[in-house]
């Protein structure tokens, strides 16, 4: 018999209507023979509305206090739909993350999965019954609630496909699928029928929120198949895969922005050994992740150092350079939260030469400034002005993937 995961965002269960509707998708997929687990989120705007009460009361509300709060939204989602789907005559039940258990760290509203205990669902799955799991929750070791950080449902979705050796992961959300850019921005991005998990992993951790990027890493380590679509049509969506060499066959396969980020920049730094070392140090002893790094020519003795983290980590990792700058008589430091992060994203950028150029030339023509700049092998990424984001984006689309033929691939 076939064991499917089936994963709803936000917008699938976003109204009564519409968890009915959901519910005659797995009550299909029961027809259809299948032993089917449903992953789901908060109905969309509930995780937000959430975390603004707890921002109503505190800046930097207390994660634990936090995660028990939020938690909840994936609560009330499940036990709707285990009872829409009770209606169709198909039995059901409605498990949160704890009552799984799905074991992750302690690492409140960041959470990584450790371990799934997946006895509890062998069980009603036997009993013939679709299991209902509450996404982007977990329990610690001391037996307190975690999330899994925003998007974290995917996450839920692709562990428990991975831990109950299911066929496929199935990913419901708002869009037929992956596209060659957000089609909320880009009107002319074209579906892309399969992708490879290096990719989809670039372009998630990118700002391509389409998945959470930690549910394709598990995908990639655990050999999950997942197919991306949408939950209100019958399309064939995205297929996410292991690379094969048709995929190098085109340089670019999208373009990812990111408006999460903020620039921090430490001005007029003595420029001597050690002092780089120091402040990163320091932000990394906070376990603040930094994304770029850029350190200016030096120029009388003096340098600039720049470099761009999470907005959610601005004001602790601005006190920090604050803190450093001062010890190491640095002029101060500025920072940018009207920035953006665009990307380029291809496996063929590993054969295909002149991406990079070409990028710069496509931006430079539109008058856009780049800030910093970014490289692995299959990405490049420019640091711009927020205001020119969605602008970029559709140049870069048009030149790299409406143009594709007449880009310059040697
Ligand atoms: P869900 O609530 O179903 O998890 P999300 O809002 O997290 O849905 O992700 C789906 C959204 O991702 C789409 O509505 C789309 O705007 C956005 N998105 C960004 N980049 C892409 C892309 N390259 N392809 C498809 N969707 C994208
Ligand atoms: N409800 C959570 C969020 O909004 C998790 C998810 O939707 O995947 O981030
Ligand atoms: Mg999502």
């Amino acid at each position: 018999m076939s064991l499917i995961v089936q994963k709803y965002g936000g917008t699938s269960v976003g109204s009564i209507e519409r968890i009915k509707n959901v519910a005659k998708r797995v009550k299909k997929a029961v027809d259809e023979g299948k032993q089917v687990v449903v992953v789901s989120s908060a109905m969309s705007g509930e995780t937000d509305r959430l975390l603004g009460l707890t921002r109503e009361l505190s800046s930097r509300p207390d994660p634990r206090e936090q995660d028990m709060v939020v938690s909840t939204g994936e609560q009330v989602a499940i036990g709707l739909l285990a009872i829409a789907l009770k209606e169709l005559g198909v039995d059901a039940i409605s498990l949160t993350g704890w009552q799984v258990p799905i074991y992750t760290d302690d690492a409140h509203t960041k959470a990584r999965i450790k371990e799934i205990d997946t006895k509890r669902i062998q069980s009603e799955l036997a009993k013939g019954k679709v299991v209902v799991v509450a996404g982007f929750q977990g329990i610690n070791d001391k037996g307190d609630i975690t999330t899994l950080g925003r998007g974290g449902s995917d996450t839920t979705a692709v562990a428990l496909a991975a831990a109950l050796k299911a066929d496929v992961c199935e990913i419901y959300t708002d869009v037929s699928g992956v596209y060659t850019a957000d089609p909320r921005i880009v009107p002319e991005a074209k579906k892309i029928p399969v992708i490879s998990y290096e990719e989809m992993m670039e372009m998630a951790s990118l700002g391509s929120k389409v998945m959470q990027i930690r549910s394709v890493e598990f995908a990639a380590k655990y050999g999950v198949k997942i197919h991306v679509k949408s939950s209100f049509n019958d399309e064939d969506g995205t297929w996410i895969v292991e690379e094969n060499e048709d995929m190098e066959k085109v340089a670019v396969r999208g373009i990812s922005h990111d408006l999460k980020e903020s620039k921090i920049t430490v001005v007029k730094v003595p420029d001597k050994p050690g002092i780089a070392a120091k402040l990163f140090k320091a932000l990394g002893d906070e376990n603040i992740v930094v994304d770029m790094i850029v350190q200016n020519v030096s120029h009388e003795g003096y340098t600039d150092i720049s470099f761009t983290v999470n907005k959610t980590d601005a004001d602790q990792a601005e006190e920090i350079a604050k803190k450093v700058a001062e010890e190491v008589g640095a002029e101060g430091v500025e920072r940018n939260d009207k920035i953006a992060k665009i990307s380029v994203v291809g496996l063929g950028m590993k054969t295909h030469a002149g991406t990079a150029g070409k990028m710069f030339e496509v931006l430079y023509k539109e008058g856009i400034n780049i800030y910093a700049i970014s490289t692995s092998e299959i990405k490049i990424s420019c640091l711009i002005d927020e205001k020119y984001a969605e602008l970029a984006v559709r140049a870069l689309h048009e030149a790299f993937i409406e143009n594709q033929e007449t880009i310059a691939i040697k």
